[in-house]
């Protein structure tokens, strides 16, 4: 199975279709993103330099989170194939994938800012499992509680308010760019992310199927 780069905004949707996806494909769920944040709560030297920029919704400097993606790449199960969730996050980072990865399809998340302000704080997770739900389109059974587990929900620390709009700012300056790149490269497909969960990830199972 290939290696796959899922890109997009924050607030996409990239990870609930990563999540999905990857265990359909049978490939693992690469997010530097959640791989940063397990960094941050058990307290390594790593996940504390990282917690600074990820509460301000900065990009983490470049080699921390290549050494922590090199780490989770080097595992047995990531040998077949991996969906990248979150990296490259800029040109930089594409670079250096195409060194040690090369990517063979780049699905793009296509979404309008304002549905992207919406679903970002209105944004909660399960901790325990990882479940995301959203207060406006997808809210748990019982207010602030995980229906798989029964687990207390929370925030991410970087989905309030100023922390989204420095995030979607880093994102169209830094990582936007990567779309020209790819799509230089031929193997950027876009797709439309608004809608349900359910049909993106038929839009992006559609668009997988017939790429080239
Ligand atoms: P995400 O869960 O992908 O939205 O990432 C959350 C935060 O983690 C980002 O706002 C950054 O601070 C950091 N982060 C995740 N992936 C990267 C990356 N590839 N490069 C730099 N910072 C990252």
């Amino acid at each position: 199975m290939p290696r796959v780069v899922f890109l997009g905004p924050p607030g996409a949707g990239k990870g609930t279709q990563a999540k999905s996806l990857a265990k359909d494909l049978g490939i693992p769920h690469l997010s530097t993103g959640d791989l940063l944040r397990e960094a941050v709560r058990e307290k390594t030297s790593l996940g504390e330099e990282a917690d600074v920029y990820i509460r301000a919704g900065r990009l983490v400097p470049d080699a921390l989170v290549l050494r922590i993606l090199k780490e989770r790449l080097a595992r047995p199960d990531a040998q077949p194939g991996a969906l990248f969730d979150g990296y490259p996050r800029n040109l930089a980072q594409a670079r250096e994938l195409t060194g040690f990865a090369p990517v063979d399809r780049v699905i793009s998340f296509v979404i309008p800012e304002p549905i992207l302000l919406e679903r970002l704080t209105q944004r909660w997770n399960c901790p325990k499992c990882g479940t995301l739900y959203n207060l406006a389109t997808r809210p748990p059974k019982q207010t602030g509680v995980c229906d798989l587990d029964g687990t207390t929900l929370v925030q991410r620390s970087d989905d309030r308010i100023d922390a989204v709009r420095m995030r979607l700012l880093v994102y169209a300056e830094q990582t936007a760019p990567l779309l020209e790149h790819y799509r230089m490269l031929g193997i950027l497909t876009p797709i439309d992310a608004t809608g349900t969960p359910e049909q993106v990830g038929h839009r992006i199972r559609t668009a997988l199927e017939h790429a080239p």
